[in-house]
């Protein structure tokens, strides 16, 4: 396994639609680089203390997110969830309540921004060996797969924010506004 370069904002890579994944590459016998890849894309969001990686963020433009979020110290309080990996996830419903929450993102590592996003999401996909997932979450496992299922549509947080004027560096987050947002989400 390999730890990869990660793409940063202004990288048009991050603004592709991704392709789906041919299923049938995920259960291919012998040497499978679609399954080294996501081994990949799981050692560079633990390496980077990511709580969610998509493949255009690795420069790969097809529809693979990893999320895991275990004793994180870029988001301590948050709820955990364990290690998952979506192929050609879909969010089939989004709950009608909304919650604010400082994302970040390993694209723009250096910046928090306030997003209004579902409280509750709905997804539909397939694990990494290409068996129908089905998830319904709640808080924030549900906004980190709504900012990673952005991704693979290229968008970035920066365009869900309500308000820019939120935005802010992770130095100055920790220092105003990080005591407050533990109670946010
Ligand atoms: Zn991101």
């Amino acid at each position: 396994m390999a730890a990869l370069k990660i793409a940063k904002l202004g990288n048009p890579i991050l603004r592709q639609v991704a392709q789906p994944v041919d299923l049938n590459e995920l259960t291919r016998p012998g040497e499978n680089a679609i399954q080294a890849f996501m081994d990949d894309m799981i050692e560079t969001m633990r390496a980077a203390h990511g709580a969610g990686l998509a493949a255009p963020q690795v420069s790969r433009s097809i529809q693979i997110v990893v999320l895991e979020c275990l004793n994180n110290p870029r988001y301590p309080g948050r709820d955990e969830f364990p290690l998952t990996v979506l192929v050609n996830p879909r969010i089939t419903r989004y709950g009608e309540e909304e919650v604010l929450g400082w994302e970040s993102c390993l694209s723009l590592i250096d910046f928090r921004g306030l997003v209004p996003r579902s409280k509750q999401v709905t997804v539909d996909a397939h694990d990494r060996f290409g068996e129908k997932v089905h998830i319904e979450a709640e808080g924030f496992p549900a906004v980190a797969l709504q900012h990673e299922i952005d991704h693979l549509n290229g968008i970035i947080f920066l365009e869900r924010m309500a308000d820019l004027t939120q935005l802010s560096y992770q130095e100055e987050f920790e220092t105003y506004w990080l005591k407050q947002d533990v109670a946010a989400v």
